[in-house]
């Protein structure tokens, strides 16, 4: 068959699109060519079901060795004692925790969405609001979780797992918080770090791993690596609620989320993706990655300042991550006008839900706003003023569309000192 030129011409689009524009999406990052390579690799021909060791299919053994690597590699960076690389997707991971942990009905308690949760907490539209009952905290008027009410409805409604963990939060999380009032209604705490993971890893945020009884995470925020998710515990123990494997014998918790993801609720592993992973890991646990750590702090906290000096308006005032929140209601833009126009100049982010926001999800009167993927492209806190500075001009022109075309030129000329996959041509 002839070369699918349909497909590569569109790729090379998006190599296009990626290279010309500022990259601001919290949640995205661009990985080493390396994560790319290993990922279009042969290992996608392979099927596997089942763990290392213990496969239903013959052949398994390089991919053993590939699978073995990325769950010592990924033990390593977190300093944990036991690792699960299967599952396809952060939502994947935490679907095989709920699984493992709870019966259909339980109670879970989570951050709601609209004050920066995730879909897979409890909400009404995704598997986890439907199959369980839950209840949700918010955040304060000062945009900061609020513990008390976590604590209040914990204990009014004793729910069997509290998760921490967001989407849209900008400040560190009081895990041992969590934790006591956990241990008083007998829940479990699992710790969703799909955002921060790889300030944990570097050593620059709260380390969740000795609160939280369970970690699950994406691989491909923070962590730059290919787009996937990870579960994790520093210390096994036992379910506390009697859930029992299908032959109902009491297991460990490592035991009982390896079945909860194969064959709880995933077939075959994507091997090609666990390689990808496993070149990741290595990375991050290479001392350059605390310094990219470093540096994405630096930078939002550089953007934060500059967006703040003029005049917006942020969500707990400031960050101690990778991203911010930017309620634009005092500068009369909607999230979707924001987000719109600047698409229109190549500056690539998203419409976000603020706290107490008075409009839909689909509009919104904020945008969310992170560092990560220009970091790895090597912008520094100068360059984030005139990010800053781009953005402000759209957002203050946003119905001239010569000063938003005038600005997506001088952001393809900016980005030119970065380049992104130079080997690639
Ligand atoms: C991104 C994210 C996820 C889900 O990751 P997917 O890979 O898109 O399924 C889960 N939890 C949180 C907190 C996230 O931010």
């Amino acid at each position: 068959m002839q070369k699918d030129t349909a497909i590569f011409n569109l790729l090379n689009k998006e190599l296009d699109r990626q290279r010309n524009g500022i990259e601001l999406i919290a949640s995205e990052n661009f990985t080493s060519l390396q994560v790319i390579q290993a990922m279009g690799s042969v290992a996608t021909n392979k099927y596997a079901e089942g763990y290392p060791g213990k496969r239903y299919y013959g052949g398994c053994e390089v991919v053993d060795e590939i699978e073995t690597l990325a769950i010592e590699r990924l033990k390593k960076v977190f300093n944990a004692s036991w690792a699960n690389v299967q599952p396809h997707s952060g939502a994947q991971a935490n679907t095989a925790v709920f699984l493992a942990c709870l019966k259909p009905g339980d109670k879970i308690l989570g951050l709601d969405l609209s004050m920066g949760g995730h879909l897979t907490h409890g909400s009404p539209a995704n598997f986890s609001g439907k199959n369980y009952q839950a209840f949700f905290y918010g955040v304060t008027k000062d945009g900061l979780v609020d513990y008390e009410q976590l604590e209040k409805t914990a204990r009014a409604e004793k729910p069997k797992m509290i998760i921490c963990g967001a989407s849209a939060y900008s400040r560190d999380w009081d895990y041992k918080r969590i934790r006591a009032v956990a241990d008083e209604i007998g829940a479990l705490v699992l710790a969703d770090i799909a955002h921060p993971a790889g300030l944990i890893a570097a050593g620059l945020l709260n380390d969740p791993f000795d609160h939280c009884h369970i970690v699950t995470s994406t691989t491909h925020k923070t962590l730059r690596g290919p787009r996937g998710g990870i579960i994790m515990l520093r210390h096994d123990f036992e379910n506390p609620f009697g859930i029992k494997d299908p032959k109902g014998n009491i297991r460990s918790m490592s035991q009982l989320l390896d079945l909860a993801v194969f064959p709880g609720m995933q077939g075959g592993p994507l091997e090609h993706v666990i390689a990808a992973k496993a070149v990741a890991f290595a990375e991050i646990l290479d001392p350059s990655f605390k310094a990219y750590g470093q540096q994405v702090i630096a930078n939002a906290q550089a953007m934060a300042k500059a967006f703040v000096s003029k005049g917006y308006n942020l969500i707990s005032s400031g960050t101690d991550n990778h991203l911010m929140l930017i309620d634009l209601r005092n500068k009369n833009l909607t999230g979707k006008k924001a987000q719109e126009t600047l698409d229109k100049a190549h500056i690539t982010l998203n419409k976000n839900a603020v706290p107490f926001d008075d409009k839909s999800p689909f509009v919104t009167s904020g945008i969310r706003v992170g560092v990560p993927a220009a970091t790895t492209r090597g912008l520094n806190e100068a360059h984030m003023e005139t990010v800053v500075g781009f953005i402000d001009k759209v957002l203050m022109h946003a119905d001239d569309a010569t000063v938003i075309e005038g600005v997506k030129e001088e952001v393809k000329a900016f980005m030119q000192q970065f380049p992104l996959y130079p080997e690639l041509g």
